[in-house]
């Protein structure tokens, strides 16, 4: 491994780039790589080094990097419009993006609206649901209930309706106030969550949950009949039920939306979606609203019931034809079938080389997203970023949530590529521990 300080390109980097969630001071000694390219699953850095990228670039990348048919879908739409806005008018990329994505929602009568980022689908869903009882002329319903240990993106509202964490404490006296109840970690969370339903049923806009995984937690997992509980419970105490599958949506579960594991009753009335929504190619995401929400917003032309809310970039014409292209290899190379074979492999091998190691706690999984936590020995530090930059060293693309591994490979990842991740990641553990008990 080149020495990170005396890496040209690290120098130049920190110099100009404030990279988000990274404490700039430390970040030209932590040996971060900087990407020029990549082939399939692996990234290559300026030096020409490969990793292999069990992170899928930060959870977005699906199928792989370099994907031929997805380059040709962006190439494809470059000849024709690059973008043009949704505010009042049409893209007939978008259109047609809109309307593959409508037959495959779980959401009843989907109508689709774009941003670019997680955070801001979240935001939008905030808006909508409030909005949706105001328009009904039913006031009172202004609080959101979310769960404990939540994550749903970085802005002021998202921030809100998260748990805090990652030391965004600071920022209390800008976040609005939730109802919480606890989150996945708590073995009767469904029970406790649709108890607070029913006692704040006046007052709810909207009851928000991450199905199945809450993913920047550190894989907290949750059980699908309980995810039906707490769906059941929204639909017969009539309170909106807003699902983020921002991390979770697009065959990362091993289901095309996670969602889907909580049976075909489970609707939610609002869906998030974001990161794997374009394979990883380029940021798009979407707010979807089932169409009793829509139709509350109709009215007259510039009346108050209109939803007063856009972004420049929503719809983006490349971003939705990669999109579509992407759906539609989901189905052609049966992904979510490789998802399910290898997720079992990636069970079984962490069961059989990490969980018990000196210094492993709890292994945590569901289809390709894995937590392995680590308990470090007393008195030990950053051993998440330790473990990780071990596995960096030896050509495996890692990074952690705290003292959380998480294993997070592309959907297309081999058994073999499995097997080394895990080895790599087993040695780092191992490379670590010895560290620290000389
Ligand atoms: C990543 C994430 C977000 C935020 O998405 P961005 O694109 O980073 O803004 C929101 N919700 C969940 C569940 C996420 O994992």
């Amino acid at each position: 491994m080149p020495v990170a300080v005396t890496d040209p390109w690290v120098a130049r980097d920190a110099a100009v780039v404030w990279h988000g969630f990274t404490q700039m001071a430390a970040y030209p000694d932590n040996a971060p790589i900087v990407v020029e390219r990549a082939e399939g699953r692996e990234l290559i850095d300026v030096h020409g080094n490969r990793y292999f990228d069990a992170i899928s670039s930060l959870w977005v990348t699906t199928l792989g990097h370099g994907v031929p048919e997805l380059d040709a879908a962006v190439i494809d739409q470059l000849g024709r419009v690059a973008h043009a806005t949704l505010l009042g008018n049409g893209s007939r990329a978008t259109v047609e993006f809109a309307e593959a994505l409508a037959a495959v929602v779980p959401v009843v009568d989907p109508h689709v609206l774009f941003a670019s980022d997680g955070a801001v689908a979240v935001e939008q869903a905030l808006k909508v649901a409030f909005q949706y009882w105001v328009n009904r002329g039913e006031p009172g319903h202004t609080q959101f209930l979310a769960l404990g240990d939540a994550y749903h993106g970085d802005t002021v509202g998202a921030l809100s309706l998260g748990d805090g964490g990652f030391g965004t404490a600071l920022f209390d006296p800008l976040r609005f106030p939730v109802v919480r109840t606890p989150g996945y970690a708590a073995v009767d969370w469904a029970a406790k969550m649709v108890g607070c339903i029913e006692a704040h049923v006046d007052s709810l806009a909207a009851v928000v949950i991450e199905p199945l995984v809450q993913g920047a937690s550190g894989i907290l997992v949750a059980e699908p009949s309980d995810l039906a509980l707490v769906g059941e419970a929204c639909r017969s105490l009539g309170v909106l039920l807003i699902c983020d599958e921002v991390a979770t949506g697009f065959g990362r579960t091993g289901r095309l939306f996670a969602s889907e594991w909580a049976g075909p009753e489970f609707r939610p009335d609002i869906l998030c979606l974001g990161k794997g929504i374009t394979g990883g190619y380029l940021p798009l995401s979407a707010t979807v609203a089932s169409g009793a929400v829509f139709k509350a917003f109709d009215g007259p032309d510039l009346g108050e019931s209109t939803f007063y809310h856009g972004h420049s970039y929503g719809g983006n014409a490349l971003g939705c034809a990669v999109a579509l292209r992407h759906l539609q290899l989901i189905g052609e190379w049966d992904v979510l079938a490789n998802v399910s074979a290898v997720a079992e492999r990636l069970s079984s091998r962490l069961a059989d080389s990490v969980t018990g190691r000196p210094g492993v706690g709890a292994v945590r999984q569901r289809g390709l997203m894995a937590g392995i936590e680590l308990h470090p020995p007393e008195g030990a530090s950053r051993w998440g970023r330790r473990v990780c930059a071990g596995a960096v060293a030896r050509g495996v693309l890692l990074r952690p949530l705290g003292d959380v591994v998480v294993v997070m490979p592309p959907l297309t990842t081999t058994a073999d590529e499995i097997d080394r991740v895990v080895d790599v990641l087993a040695e780092s553990i191992d490379a670590v521990w010895s560290e620290d008990h000389p």
